[in-house]
């Protein structure tokens, strides 16, 4: 009885997610296209028209494959759980396996497998149809093929370990099995910062040290007056694959490091880049990065505790299409595991826009922060060129953009910056 009330609660989160995604999508094209016909008058001294345009066509094109992903993986996620196909993987892995470890392993590894697959020909189409028809693929396909291939390699050294330390947590660690399982994972992650910018990044990109000594000599002046230590101060070759521009913060203690988009460094004038290094700088000054991984590993260790209830819940299986395995040593936590990946976010989409609003505020306060220590009308002038480089709609609906946004709408954020420069 359970079982069926679950589903059908399942299935009321997941039109409910589908209807308010949907709604949003139509109302931002809707109001993308009204806006089309003219700049905005704000930015009419900056912006072109065609710039304008470019970026409406650009929210437009995206915003519709966006609607296409969301009902190809809808019908993805359905297929898996209430039409069974997760069932019938796992029974074709416990033929081949006999249950136990290899067959939780084994199911874990064919689940992405297919998952992954059904992506192949998505990212395909994302970057080789959209993005190249506004001119941002600097991909050729060996270089897609090869990022996937170095992918799968990455996915296999850290997450294969992973997976089964977290098995044998489940099977072996009684009760508070959720509680060691945080533990490993809150290290898991740590363990990543340290080694995405110092490790993982340098396999997808070249790194270089900036070279240009004027603007380092203006940027290490801008990091003693903030007092921001760090030798790493590096440009990624971005090129290579987008024309899309950034810079970004990432890494903490020792491996801590700036680096800034090749694209971006030939596009901003020296005191642009020192403005925009000023945000990110305010970022780590006003311990964004800090709060960011403190509220993610308390979410998680919610949703371990969580975990570790449901899975011993028969209705959280059955309710999902699948039977579990509860028979000792048939090795049932694999499925669990893949079931929570799946149905966690039905349920926590909804919530999606608190945590935008943390992020918008966390930009207006890194911008406030950069009008402090540098001239705010360099970052005003730096944010105009990256939302035409990247064709960002400067006209995004309200709703959709609160709903989702991690930075505030241009109009405002710049409207802040102006203020504070008056
Ligand atoms: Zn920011």
């Amino acid at each position: 009885m359970y079982s069926h009330a679950f589903s059908m609660l399942f299935v009321a989160f997941l039109l409910l997610t589908l209807a308010v995604r949907f709604w949003l999508a139509s109302r931002q094209l809707r109001h993308v296209l009204a806006n089309r016909g003219a700049v905005p008058a704000e930015f009419a001294a900056t912006i072109p028209l065609a710039a304008h345009q470019k970026a409406a066509d650009y929210t437009v094109a995206r915003t519709k494959f966006g609607i296409v992903t969301m009902f190809i993986n809808a019908a993805v996620l359905v297929g898996f759980t209430l039409l069974g196909g997760l069932q019938w993987l796992s029974v074709q892995v416990f033929g081949l396996t006999g249950g136990g470890m290899a067959y939780q392993i084994g199911l874990l590894v064919a689940f992405a497998a297919i998952s992954g697959l059904i992506d192949v020909p998505i990212d395909w189409y994302r970057q080789f149809r959209l993005e190249e028809r506004f001119g941002f693929n600097k991909m050729t396909p060996g270089l897609f093929l090869a990022d996937m291939l170095k992918g799968l390699g990455l996915a296999a050294v850290l997450g294969l370990p992973l997976a089964w330390i977290v098995l044998e947590l489940m099977a072996s660690a009684g009760d508070l099995w959720w509680l060691y399982t945080w533990l490993v994972w809150s290290g898991f992650q740590l363990l990543m910062m340290v080694l995405f910018p110092t490790v993982i990044a340098p396999l997808f990109n070249k790194f270089t040290p900036l070279a240009d000594e004027t603007l380092k000599a203006r940027i290490e002046g801008l990091m003693r007056r903030v007092g921001f230590a760090s030798k790493g101060l590096f440009v990624m070759d971005g090129s290579k694959r987008s024309a899309h521009g950034n810079a970004y913060f990432s890494g903490f203690g020792a491996a801590k490091r700036i680096v800034f988009f090749d694209t971006l460094l030939a596009r901003l004038a020296p005191q642009e880049i020192e403005a925009v290094l000023a945000h990110e700088l305010g970022h780590f000054k006003l311990k964004h990065i800090v709060k960011r991984i403190g509220l993610m590993f308390a979410l998680s260790l919610a949703f371990l505790a969580l975990l570790g209830w449901l899975k011993n819940q028969v209705w959280f299986y059955t309710g999902l299409g699948v039977s579990p395995l509860i028979a000792p040593g048939q090795g049932n936590d694999a499925l669990a595991l893949i079931l929570f990946m799946l149905a966690l976010p039905v349920f926590t989409f909804l919530f999606g826009p608190l945590a935008s609003l943390s992020s918008r505020k966390h930009e207006f306060e890194a911008d406030a922060f950069a009008a402090q220590h540098t001239d705010a009308r360099d970052l005003v002038s730096a944010l105009v060129k990256m939302y035409e480089d990247n064709a960002s709609t400067l006209t995004p609906d309200p709703l959709h953009s609160a709903f989702y946004d991690s930075h505030p709408p241009a109009s405002v954020r710049i409207q802040h910056l102006n203020s504070a420069a008056a």
